[in-house]
């Protein structure tokens, strides 16, 4: 058959109905699963046979929307988590230990860099921030021997700088790691970070996934592509008996294809835990339905209003790929040619102040921690999502005090701007 389209995929992938079975994916509301031999689970227990037995570790409903987004994604495996935190964390974890370290864009999500560089430190696990414009010379100088991945957002959430994906892998690959790439914004819509050479890719489902500030949720998708084998040294983990789980080799027994994912559910989510419930699999999955109809019209609108925005005498700057004079404009062009997202950030003249009360005008976009819904929303990062940062890092994550985060939904774009006119206005 000729490969589908992703507008089909979004609709129909992951799921196939049989003869008078239901058309939507069921919702497999169960904690277990029953067995008539004791023998038939304990295959399962060993990884021997497919199926289900405890949804800690699988689900049919998650498993067929992570079946989904992995299609979307070209990939060879996926696995939905309870948050995008969640699929950042067993991203790098399932591969990084204590003692081990990761090369990673300071351009990245707030929470992310939490993550990284408090969290992940306490762990064990250190990080070397770089600056995801340098040469790859001086991005190799990060590199050390126990370096086990290289990190980096398609586009950062809220910096908004587009991601040179193929110049990370080739980083990346020359000191035999794998590229993690966080593409939550541009969602596989827009960009499909594997055919430029990622070999993992992360999302926040909770963004324009689900599309409609519905449920927190994340995913892991393996491109397939990373030989592990070739780097046995750096990742036993995958390439040496895991005694946790009587004694399994992922690679021997789940291949180059399969080894990453599998680790990652039957050691991570088996420890860890940090499952979606099957109903927030099945609101994702309505989210993803639409997914490659709602991605063109939150990019027009985030086109209208950064072009609004950027003659308007009261912005002082405005960051948006898609327009010609934006510093990743070029990279913008290469790696979203069909568009990059509906966030639009930009600097008010009168600072942080007229930042505040430009929000609490606004009408139709309402002032919320979230980006990439239906509705818009307005955020101003220095005093929200990024107030753990101080003024220094937050200059080197790109982020200004008086910044503010727009997130244009899919309402009208000449009420959309009306709206922000009206806020522009009053401040
Ligand atoms: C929101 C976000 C996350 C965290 O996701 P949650 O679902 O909120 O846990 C990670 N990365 C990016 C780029 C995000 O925008």
């Amino acid at each position: 058959m000729k490969k589908q389209g992703l507008g089909t995929i979004s609709v129909q992938g992951g799921y196939r109905a049989g003869n008078k079975e239901p058309r939507q994916v069921p919702i497999v509301q169960s904690t277990t699963f029953k067995y008539d031999k004791a023998d038939d689970m304990g295959a399962l227990f060993d990884l021997e046979a497919d199926g289900y037995f405890y949804t800690r570790l699988q689900n049919p409903t998650n498993d067929a929307v992570a079946t989904k987004i992995c299609a979307l994604e070209g990939g060879s495996a996926a696995m939905l988590t309870s948050s995008g935190q969640a699929a950042n964390f067993f991203a790098v974890f399932n591969i990084a230990q204590a003692g081990d370290h990761i090369v990673c864009s300071t351009s990245i999500y707030g929470g992310t860099y939490n993550l990284f560089a408090v969290t992940l430190k306490r762990m064990g696990i250190d990080v070397t921030f770089v600056d995801p414009n340098a040469s790859e010379e001086e991005l190799s100088h990060a590199f050390q021997d126990n370096t086990k991945a290289m990190f980096g957002e398609t586009i950062a959430n809220p910096a908004l700088s587009v991601l040179d994906i193929e110049k990370f892998a080739r980083v990346a690959h020359a000191h035999g790691v794998p590229l993690i790439v966080d593409n939550t914004f541009p969602t596989p819509i827009n960009c499909r970070p594997i055919e430029w050479g990622a070999d993992i890719v992360t999302h926040s489902t909770t963004k324009y996934m689900d599309g409609h500030g519905c449920a927190v949720g994340g995913a892991i998708i393996d491109s397939g592509n990373f030989d592990w084998e070739a780097h046995a040294d750096k990742f036993p983990g995958l390439t040496t008996p895991d005694e946790s789980y009587h004694g399994v080799t992922y690679t021997k027994q789940f291949g180059q294809e399969g080894a990453y994912i599998t680790k990652a559910t039957a050691q991570l989510m088996r420890d860890l835990g940090s499952i979606p419930s099957p109903q927030n699999a099945f609101y994702l999955n309505l989210g993803l339905e639409s997914l490659h109809v709602r991605m063109p019209r939150h990019c027009e609108n985030g086109q209208k209003v950064a072009e609004f925005l950027k003659v308007h005498p009261k912005v002082s700057s405005v960051t948006y790929c898609g327009l010609p004079e934006d510093p990743y404009y070029e990279l913008g062009q290469k790696y979203l040619p069909n568009g990059s997202c509906g966030v639009v950030s930009f600097e008010l003249a009168g600072g942080k102040e007229a930042a505040i009360r430009f929000m609490e005008h606004l009408k139709i976009a309402a002032i919320e921690t979230h980006v990439a819904d239906a509705r818009s929303c307005v955020l101003n990062p220095a005093s929200t999502t990024h107030r753990q940062m101080n003024e220094e890092e937050l200059k080197k994550a790109g982020i200004a005090p008086g910044l503010v985060r727009l997130s244009c939904g899919l309402e009208d774009t000449e009420d959309l701007i009306d709206d922000i006119a009206q806020a522009l206005e009053a401040c």
